[in-house]
C-alpha cells in the first residue's frame, strides 16, 4: 500500500482527527473517486464542509439565473456521474466574508492552497490521475489577480495536458 493511504488509515483511528458529517459525506460520495481521495486526505488536517458534490438540471438552471454559475446545464463539471467538481468550505464557513471582510475571505484561500497541495501530493504519487482546478485560479497560472469570476469554494478536476 503506498504512503498516503498509510497516513490516511492511521489518522483515521486517531479520535482527535476531523470528521465528515452524514450529509459531507453523501456529497462528496456523488464525486469520482479522485476527489474523494482528496478530500479523505484533507480531512485529515484540516476540518471542512463539503457543500455541493453533483447537481441536477433544475438547481444548475437556478444556479445560472442567479449568477451563481456560468454555465448552463449540462456545462458544469457538477452535472456529470460521478460529479467532476466539488464545493467545499473551511469549517465553521467564514462568515461576511463577501462584505469587505478580508480575514474571513482569506480562510478560503488558505484552505484552497492546502487543498490544492494535497492534490498535487497525490498525483505526484500516482494515487490520482487528475489534477486539481480551483475556482480561484481558473487558468491555473498560478496568479490569483488575473480573474474575471471567483469561485473560491470550487475544486474541479482535470486531465493532466
Ligand atoms: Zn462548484
Amino acid at each position: 500500500m503506498i504512503a498516503s493511504r498509510h497516513i490516511w488509515l492511521r489518522a483515521e483511528r486517531q479520535s482527535s482527527v476531523p470528521n465528515y458529517s452524514r450529509s459531507s459525506k453523501a456529497k462528496l460520495n456523488q464525486c469520482h473517486p479522485d476527489l474523494q481521495l482528496v478530500f479523505a486526505v484533507v480531512i485529515q488536517s484540516w476540518d471542512n464542509t463539503i457543500l455541493t458534490g453533483h447537481r441536477g438540471k433544475e438547481e444548475q438552471t437556478k444556479k445560472f439565473l442567479n449568477g451563481e454559475s456560468k454555465v448552463q446545464w449540462p456545462n458544469s463539471k457538477h452535472n456529470s456521474t460521478p460529479s467532476m467538481a466539488v464545493d467545499a468550505s473551511p469549517w465553521p464557513i467564514p462568515k461576511k466574508w463577501g462584505k469587505g471582510n478580508r480575514n474571513e475571505y482569506e480562510k478560503f484561500r488558505y484552505f484552497a492552497f492546502y487543498v490544492i497541495g494535497v492534490a498535487d501530493t497525490l498525483y505526484q504519487a500516482g494515487e490520482i490521475s487528475h489534477v486539481l482546478r480551483w475556482g480561484g485560479d481558473w487558468d491555473m497560472d498560478k496568479d490569483v489577480t488575473d480573474q474575471k469570476f471567483n469561485d473560491l469554494i470550487h475544486f474541479e478536476l482535470r486531465k493532466p495536458t
